[in-house]
């Protein structure tokens, strides 16, 4: 991998540009440079420093109009991160595999969801899944079975819990359920990975210092072969084409003086999250496709699907973890029994994982015990009124911002209502005396983005096809979470990675 300025980049014309340098745009550059093709990342984010906290990063001019209750907010966060290796430097590194039903899930599951199906089998992913954790490192328990869910068996085994999943497994336990390890993008020692986790900060919403963490920078870009080059603090602005389904060259922001110049290409791949994709196509509008581009079914930006999600929490008596602030792994212990259950509408429940805070506020209180915190998380119904689109308003770059336009499902509602109650429960069992509900305010911006470029075999109904090409162009394709018709019930981020990999291994 070479870093580039956004000058040179500009004086040739690449096999394939990538857009965005995350989780799924490294996969994808990774996989085409290793088939002999030269490949351009164009990232709009740069590099950041080892141990930094994502608050200190934020850029709110980036925002977006977000739905909050009845009114609006200018806080809507359009992002996983803006950032060189997007999502993945900040993240918790949980790395589940989907099942079948979060692929395509069957109809009576999602009710009057309005649903395309693309077809997508867990084994056409599965020995892309072998391939990125293998490359990742991900971490897992060697077997696991809850009910007709399956893990699959991790090479490396799972990192110890930490004090806090002691406690919560010794709960589920107790309650009958099947508390598992969570696996994680992380390493527990000094490895061919990279070096062991040395517990300096918390893992999600930091870059790690050490680089213990599986962030696609030191991952898969540094150990690239071949031909990537990487245009840091770059945007992509808008698509320019050649031909009616050819796109021949974007228009991108860059250097210093920052301004307009084309990067050419012969093919292009979206990898910029699942909003802001869907966000070039709309600003790549034209005389000849004024609703966007590759926009014929007016589907772009549409079917904006998240994962709806709660935090608990509850305090022990006993004091159960000694230092302050916490440094442990964001997750180690799963409660996977909720899945399905005749108690949820539709019978489609949700996953419950330890989810350490960054902080005890009341930590130094004399007998505050300690906190204990689970995360509640399910994929959501997609609707085709939950969207992406475009205000009239401008940011700093004289670019139209993002609205994201997103109301709950009421029966997912019910649906996190009860497992929110089933994880209080686990709570309890593990020693919590009272417990609360905090809010993760996903309608603002979950992290985990997906559908707004669905993938389907219709083309009235759907952006792209089953391979990621869009339908309407034959050079261009998304490798992101976009085309996920449904978010399916796990954090997202290692599917999406092997979903990109199906994606480049099939571009031709
Ligand atoms: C604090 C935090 C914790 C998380 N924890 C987990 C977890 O434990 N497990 C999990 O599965 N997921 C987790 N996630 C979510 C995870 O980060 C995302 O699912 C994942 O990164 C999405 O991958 P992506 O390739 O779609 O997008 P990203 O990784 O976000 O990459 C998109 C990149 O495109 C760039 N970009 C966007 N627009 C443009 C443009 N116009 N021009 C140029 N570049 C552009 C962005 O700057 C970004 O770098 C977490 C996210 C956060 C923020």
């Amino acid at each position: 991998m070479r870093i580039i300025s956004v000058q040179e980049a500009a004086t040739r014309t690449f096999d394939v540009c990538v857009v965005g340098s995350g989780a799924s745009g490294a996969i994808t550059a990774a996989v085409l440079a290793e088939r002999g093709l030269s490949v351009l990342i164009l990232e709009q984010g740069t590099a950041i420093p080892p141990g930094t906290d994502h608050d200190d990063v934020e850029d709110p001019d980036t925002w977006a109009y977000a739905r909050d209750g009845e009114g609006w907010s200018k806080e809507g966060y359009p992002w996983s991160a803006m950032a060189f290796g997007g999502g993945t430097v900040f993240y918790g590194g949980i790395s589940f595999r989907y099942e079948q039903r979060d692929l395509d899930p069957p109809p009576a599951l999602l009710g009057d969801a309005d649903y395309a199906h693309w077809r997508l089998r867990l084994d056409e992913l599965e020995p892309h899944y072998d391939w990125v954790e293998d490359r990742l490192g991900v971490s897992g328990p060697s077997h696991g079975r809850v009910g007709d869910y399956a893990f699959p068996h991790y090479a490396r085994g799972s990192l110890p819990h930490t004090p806090m999943g002691g406690a919560l497994a010794r709960g589920a336990d107790a309650l009958g359920l099947t508390p598992l390890s969570t696996p994680m993008a992380i390493s527990g020692a000094r490895d061919r990975h990279g070096p062991g986790c040395a517990e300096l900060t918390p893992c999600t919403g930091f870059t790690c210092p050490v680089n213990a963490k599986a962030d696609v920078i030191s991952r898969i870009l540094a150990r690239a072969e071949g031909d990537v080059s990487v245009a840091l603090d770059t945007r992509a602005v808008r698509f320019v084409a050649s031909a009616p389904g050819r796109a021949k060259r974007l228009e991108v922001l860059g250097g210093s003086p920052r301004s307009r110049r084309s990067v050419h290409a012969d093919r292009f791949v979206l990898a910029a999250n699942a909003i802001q994709s869907a966000a070039l196509l709309l600003r790549s509008a034209d005389r000849r496709e004024p609703d966007g581009m590759g926009n014929s079914s007016g589907q772009v930006g549409r079917h904006l699907a998240m994962k709806n999600s709660v935090y608990v929490r509850g305090r022990t008596q006993e004091r159960i973890v000694a230092h302050q602030p916490l440094r442990h792994r964001y997750s180690s212990v799963c409660v996977l029994d909720h899945l399905r259950g005749a108690e949820f509408p539709g019978q489609l429940g949700g996953i419950i994982y330890e989810a350490n805070p960054w902080e005890d506020p009341e930590a130094d209180r004399p007998g505050a015990g300690s906190l204990l915190q689970l995360e509640c998380l399910l994929g959501d119904r997609p609707q085709a009124r939950n969207m992406v689109r475009l205000a009239r308003s401008r940011d700093r770059d004289g670019l139209q911002r993002i609205v994201m336009d997103y109301r709950q499902h009421p029966l997912d509602g019910e649906r996190l209502d009860v497992l929110q109650g089933k994880a209080k429960d686990v709570l309890h069992a593990a020693g919590a005396e009272r417990t609360e509900s905090v809010d993760s305010d996903f309608a603002t911006g979950s992290t985990h983005l997906h559908g707004t470029l669905r993938a389907g075999d219709d083309p009235a109904t759907s952006v792209t096809d089953r391979t990621g090409r869009l339908h309407d162009y034959d050079n261009v394709w998304s490798a992101d979470g976009a085309t996920f018709p449904f978010a399916g019930n796990f954090n997202p981020t290692l599917t999406i990675q092997a979903n990109a990999r199906r994606i480049a291994v099939g571009i031709s």
